[in-house]
C-alpha cells in the first residue's frame, strides 16, 4: 500500500467515527482531508429509546460543509439519516449504485412515513418531551434528498473532486451493496466493507474479494458466529410441509428488501419440487417488500452482474413461486384473511414489531394447525424474539393472542457474512496498516477484532464512538 511521504504540505486525513461503532446501528464515517470532506454512510440510529435519541444529536461539523457522501447499501442503518442530512443543508452528491439509489429511496419513503405516524401518535397521546413532537423528517426531505442520489458505476475508479476517488465493488448483502474504497488526496486509501454477504447468498454473488487499503473499516455483525444454512434450509422445508399436511396456513414476518427476495426463491424451489403444492397460494403483503421486489426483478431482467449467473439465465422465475399473489392495497391484505385452506403469507415487519404482519400473526396464533417461521435476527424485546422464546401469548392491539401455532426459529438465512467468511474475505489481502471493527455489537466487535489479531497477526481495533484517528 502506499506508505510513501505525503506530498509536501498535505497533512494526513482524519476518520471520525460517528455511529455504527459497538452497535450495529447508524453507521457514518467522517473523512476529512485538506480538501474533501466526504461522509461513508448515513444511517439511522435504531433499537433502544437510547440509541434512536441520538438521531438528535448535532454532527460534529456543518452538514453543509460535507461535499459528498458514499452510501454502500439501501438499509435503514446505512441509509436512514440522509434526509436529516439534507434537512441541515448538505447539498453534495450521494455517491452509490444504481440499484441502492433506488432501494434507499423505497426505504425513505417508509422511513418518513413510520416516523411522521409515530410523531403524530405523541402529540394525540401526550406523551412526547417534545412538544409538538416532530418527526426527523418528513416526505418533503425525502423528495430533496432523493435529487442528490449520484448514482456511479461499480467496479471503476471515479474522481470525487480533485484527488480524491472512489471506487465501489460489489459487496454480495443485498442487491445493490457494496463496499467502498477512498483514495485520498495524500495517496492513501480507507476501505469500508459496508455490510459484507454472505458468500453463499442465494440469488447474489459472493462479495468481490478485498483488495487492500491503509486502512480498513469492516463490518462484525456475527463476528462471533458461524452460520448453518443447509440446516436452516431443511428446517424451512420441514416446517412448511408439517402445517401445510396440518391444512394449515404459513406466516413468514419478513424484512422487505432482499429476506423477501430470497425467502420467495426458497418457495419458489419448494414449489419446483412438490413440498409446496400448487393449490397453495404464496401471498406477499407488505407495499415497502412489493416496491423492492420490482427492483430485484429488474435485475433479473437485465442480468445485472452481481447476480449469479444461474439466477440470472433463469429470470424472474428463481423469486416467483407462482401462484404467487401480492396485496398492494390494505383491501388486498384484508382479503388474504377471507380465504379459505391453507397459505403461505410473507409479511413485515421482520421482527414483528409492526406492519400488516400482525394482522396475519392475530388471526393464526391461535390455531395449531397454523406455523410462524422467523426467518431472521430476532432482537431483544421484539415480537418475533418472544415467539422464539416460546411465549404462549402475545399481545396484539391491546389483548393477548394465545400463541398455539408451531413457532420455527430459522435464523440463517441472513444476509450478513458470518465470521468465518470475513475473515476468508480479508484473508487474501495485504494487511491495512489498521483494521477498525465496526458495526457489531461490543462481544462479537471484539471476538472478531481478536481473531484478526491472531489468525492475520494485523493490527484490529474496535473505536469507540466519535473517536477521531489519523489514516496513515
Ligand atoms: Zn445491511
Amino acid at each position: 500500500m502506499s506508505r510513501s511521504a505525503p506530498p509536501p504540505g498535505s497533512r494526513p486525513a482524519l476518520l471520525r467515527f460517528l455511529g455504527g461503532v459497538r452497535t450495529v446501528t447508524g453507521s457514518k464515517f467522517l473523512i476529512e482531508s485538506d480538501h474533501a470532506r466526504i461522509l461513508v454512510d448515513c444511517g439511522l440510529f435504531q433499537g433502544v429509546a437510547d440509541l434512536r435519541r441520538r438521531n438528535w444529536d448535532k454532527l460534529p461539523c456543518d452538514a453543509r460543509d460535507i461535499h459528498a457522501v458514499v452510501v454502500t447499501h439501501a438499509h435503514l442503518d446505512h441509509c436512514g439519516y440522509l434526509p436529516r442530512l439534507v434537512r441541515h443543508g448538505f447539498r453534495g452528491p450521494i455517491l452509490t449504485s444504481a440499484a441502492t439509489a433506488r432501494l434507499a429511496e423505497i426505504v425513505l419513503r417508509d422511513s418518513a412515513r413510520l416516523q411522521m405516524e409515530a410523531a403524530e401518535h405523541a402529540n394525540h397521546h401526550g406523551w412526547s418531551k417534545h412538544r409538538p413532537a416532530r418527526p426527523l423528517y418528513d416526505d418533503d426531505d425525502v423528495d430533496r434528498t432523493v435529487e442528490f442520489f449520484d448514482p456511479v458505476p461499480v467496479g471503476s475508479e471515479i474522481e470525487i473532486m480533485a484527488g480524491t476517488g472512489l471506487a465501489l465493488h460489489h459487496g454480495g448483502h443485498i442487491l445493490g451493496s457494496a463496499w467502498a474504497r477512498l483514495t485520498l488526496e495524500d495517496g492513501h486509501s480507507l476501505a469500508v466493507s459496508g455490510d459484507l454477504g454472505r458468500p453463499g447468498h442465494p440469488l447474489l454473488l459472493p462479495p468481490e474479494p478485498f483488495s487492500g487499503a491503509d486502512v480498513l473499516l469492516v463490518e462484525s455483525t456475527y463476528g462471533n458466529r458461524r452460520h448453518d444454512h443447509e440446516s436452516a434450509r431443511r428446517a424451512f422445508a420441514s416446517v412448511l410441509a408439517r402445517a401445510l399436511s396440518r391444512g394449515g396456513t404459513v406466516v413468514i414476518p419478513a424484512f422487505a428488501i432482499d429476506r423477501t427476495e430470497v425467502v420467495l426463491h426458497e418457495l419458489a424451489g419448494l414449489r419446483g419440487d412438490g413440498t409446496l403444492p400448487r393449490h397453495v397460494p404464496v401471498y406477499v403483503d407488505s407495499p415497502m417488500a412489493l416496491a423492492a421486489l420490482d427492483v430485484y426483478r429488474d435485475a433479473l431482467r437485465s442480468r445485472s452482474p452481481e447476480l449469479r449467473p444461474e439466477i440470472a439465465a433463469g429470470g424472474e422465475a428463481a423469486i416467483s413461486p407462482e401462484p404467487f399473489l401480492a396485496a398492494r392495497t390494505v383491501q388486498e391484505s384484508i382479503d388474504i384473511n377471507h380465504s379459505t385452506g391453507p397459505a403461505v403469507i410473507v409479511s413485515s415487519a421482520g421482527m414483528a414489531t409492526g406492519g400488516r404482519v400482525l394482522h396475519h400473526l392475530h388471526r393464526i396464533l391461535p390455531d395449531p394447525r397454523n406455523a410462524v417461521v422467523i426467518v431472521g435476527f430476532a432482537a431483544e424485546g421484539t415480537r418475533a424474539r418472544d415467539l422464539v422464546d416460546g411465549a404462549r401469548t402475545l399481545k396484539m392491539f391491546g389483548e393477548y393472542v394465545p400463541v398455539r401455532a408451531e413457532v420455527a426459529d430459522v435464523p440463517h438465512f441472513s444476509a450478513h457474512a458470518d465470521a468465518d467468511q470475513i475473515i476468508d474475505w480479508l484473508r487474501a489481502a495485504p494487511p491495512p496498516h489498521t483494521t477498525y471493527l465496526v458495526h457489531g455489537e461490543e462481544t462479537a466487535a471484539e471476538t472478531l477484532r481478536e481473531r484478526i489479531d491472531h489468525e492475520l497477526g494485523w493490527t484490529a481495533v474496535v473505536p469507540r464512538s466519535g473517536e477521531a484517528v489519523l489514516v496513515r
